[in-house]
């Protein structure tokens, strides 16, 4: 079902987009804006979102925009794996809620893993402080 649902800009993402909620950033520019998940599955857990309005989800994003944001999600992965040396990186997103899938504004995540350190579960961790997360969001920028 909501796999097709019309795009509410009322959504966390958009508000935080509109810069109506905070949020920790590591980059932006014209196409995408990438913040510190505050519900983290593990240390370095970044978010890649489109600044294109409309797209809930993968499907959704118009051809034309995937190329340039697909850039940005490789951009903030290689910073996450310069600045936080990770053992390897988890890119992943979610489509509709059956999937998974809870904010629904197109998003990829980025998880830095760490030999023997599981991840914690999918948007069911503590909620960070920005202070908590500010000096991890640091290091991922100067990856950039
Ligand atoms: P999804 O379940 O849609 O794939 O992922 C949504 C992600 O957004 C989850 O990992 C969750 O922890 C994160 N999240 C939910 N609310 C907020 C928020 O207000 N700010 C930030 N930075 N992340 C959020």
């Amino acid at each position: 079902m909501t796999l097709h649902a019309p795009y509410d800009p009322a959504n966390i993402f958009g508000k935080i987009l509109r810069g109506e909620m905070p949020s920790v950033k590591v980059f932006e520019d014209e196409v995408a804006l990438a913040f510190m998940d505050v519900f983290p599955q593990g240390e370095g857990h970044t978010l890649v979102i489109p600044k294109f309005l409309g797209a809930r989800n993968f499907l959704d994003l118009p051809e034309a925009e995937v190329g340039g944001y697909m850039l940005r999600v490789q951009k903030v992965a290689r910073a996450v794996e310069a600045g936080l040396k990770p053992d390897g990186l988890r890119v992943f997103q979610f489509n509709g809620s059956a999937a998974g899938q809870t904010v629904f504004h197109l998003h990829f995540h980025i998880l830095p893993m760490w030999d023997g350190v599981k991840p914690g579960a999918h948007a069911g961790g503590g909620m960070k402080s920005a202070a908590e997360l500010e000096p991890l969001a640091a290091r991922i920028r100067a990856g950039l």
